[in-house]
């Protein structure tokens, strides 16, 4: 059998169907991922997104994310894996979307649960008080020349997305553990599973019984634990799963109707 149909077919069976996302599902959108081939890495030194070059230099943080990184991810739309998941969480299969991305691109193609590890684009947040702001009224201050400031307590503004050196939302990671360790069947789409804690996230479904299934383009560090592992890209793989997922439930045409 193959692995497309061995995939669909554990979604049938599943009951609690968890997807985790990466970087890697937003390529076919123009985001370019950290550590593949056109990686981001490849042309940024990473410590440049570290919490203590922000605080540090946070005009300058600013400003390379306005121009490097924020006008890219805003003008993205989601593609065609995007659109499966919310079309399989429509269909009470997938239960849930945990994301190591910023983008917004999951709730852009309308699914509903969605948990971000890493933050949303679209905020911005005090360092000092916490407040939450529109993240384009921070970008027409860094446009004008202005650090970001906090108008209720005169605190630093900074992008409300998680920079390396940051601890993760407790109370969201509480929840993608909660997911995770309630799945039958937790998905990884397009990650290198390289960055931690989201990387505990398969071993916690995994040592719960849930099946792993890893569909990514280059190795992950969790490929040994996989119950299957495709090597693809995303957007050409999971539709195919979406779509058979579908003939086999329905015979209903429309749902996943991608080709
Ligand atoms: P990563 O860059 O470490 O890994 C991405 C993986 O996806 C790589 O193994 C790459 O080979 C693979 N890949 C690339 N295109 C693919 C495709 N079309 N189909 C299948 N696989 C593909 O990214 P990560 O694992 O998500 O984690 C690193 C960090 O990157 C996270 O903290 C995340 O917040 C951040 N990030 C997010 C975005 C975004 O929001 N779109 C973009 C870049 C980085």
């Amino acid at each position: 059998m193959n692995q497309i149909r061995m995939i669909a077919e554990e979604m049938i069976r599943s009951r609690f169907a968890v997807a985790l996302t990466g970087a890697g599902i937003s390529t076919a959108s123009g985001i370019p991922d950290f550590r593949g081939p056109s990686g981001i890495w490849k042309t940024f030194d990473p410590s440049l997104f570290h919490i203590s070059y922000f605080m540090k230099d946070p005009m300058n943080s600013w400003k390379l994310f306005a121009e490097k990184m924020y006008d890219a991810i805003k003008k993205a739309k989601p593609n065609i894996s995007h659109y499966a998941l919310s079309r399989l969480e429509e269909m009470e299969i997938i239960k849930g979307v945990i994301t190591q991305n910023i983008d917004d691109l999951h709730r852009k193609a309308n699914t509903k649960e969605v948990i971000e590890l890493h933050g949303n684009i679209n905020f911005s947040v005090c360092t000092q008080c916490g407040r939450r702001f529109n993240i384009e009224e921070s970008i027409k201050e860094v446009k004008a020349n202005k650090v970001p400031l906090c108008p209720y307590c005169g605190g630093l503004v900074k992008p409300d997305v998680v920079f390396f050196g940051e601890p993760l939302s407790s109370e969201t990671l509480r929840r993608a553990y909660d997911f995770a360790s309630r799945s039958d069947l937790f998905l990884v789409l397009g990650s290198s599973l390289s960055v931690s804690p989201a990387n505990q996230l398969p071993i916690v479904a995994k040592s719960n019984g849930a099946k792993l299934v890893i569909i990514n383009a280059g190795p992950t560090e969790f490929d040994p634990y996989a119950d299957i592992r495709v090597e693809g890209r995303v957007e050409e793989v999971f539709p195919k799963i979406c779509k058979l997922v579908e003939e086999m439930i329905a015979s209903k045409s429309g749902i996943c109707d991608y080709d």
